[in-house]
């Protein structure tokens, strides 16, 4: 091995410890509910999106779902990714696969770009969430739809950018 990719190499384990420790300190800390919500609000998790994960009825709109569902993947809470999704378009069977793919990220941020005004049956956000993936960073653009089901608001499908 040449002493280049020696140091490739060192940086590759130096930043998936790094990725494993961040997402380590995020459970951690919203456990102890001590920590800022990772959606972005300057609300401690406990207070913000911590009381959705608890409680789904407690969601009031598109924006409150949008939120406490990227603050779900910064957490790999399957259960409320799962929940929150419409049962039509529910990803069951990749369930592993995007547990594993959250685990494998570091969340660097939410930015909602657009949240319309939802009529009581439908609404829109707009959204980037950034992140980091071997060490590059990336994002998602997209424009998400929701809908209500069984009385709480629930994501049904997104238009990626
Ligand atoms: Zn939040």
């Amino acid at each position: 091995m040449s002493k280049f990719s020696k140091l490739v190499q060192k940086q590759k384990e130096n930043q998936s410890s790094k990725k494993h420790r961040f997402n380590l300190e995020a459970r951690t800390n919203a456990n102890r509910e001590v920590v800022l919500c990772s959606c972005g609000s300057n609300k401690s998790y406990k207070v913000c999106c911590g009381v959705f994960h608890q409680d789904i009825l407690k969601v009031q709109t598109p924006l409150e779902l949008m939120k406490s569902r990227y603050t779900a993947y910064v957490l790999a809470d399957i259960d409320y990714l799962l929940k929150s999704h419409h049962s039509s378009t529910r990803p069951i069977k990749e369930a592993d696969e995007i547990l594993q793919w959250t685990r494998s990220i570091t969340w660097l941020g939410l930015e909602i770009v657009a949240a319309p005004k939802p009529t009581n049956k439908e609404g829109f956000v707009t959204f980037k969430a950034h992140f980091l993936e071997n060490g590059i960073k990336n994002n998602i653009t997209e424009n998400s739809r929701f809908v209500k089901e069984n009385e709480h608001w629930v994501y049904i499908v997104g238009q990626h950018s």
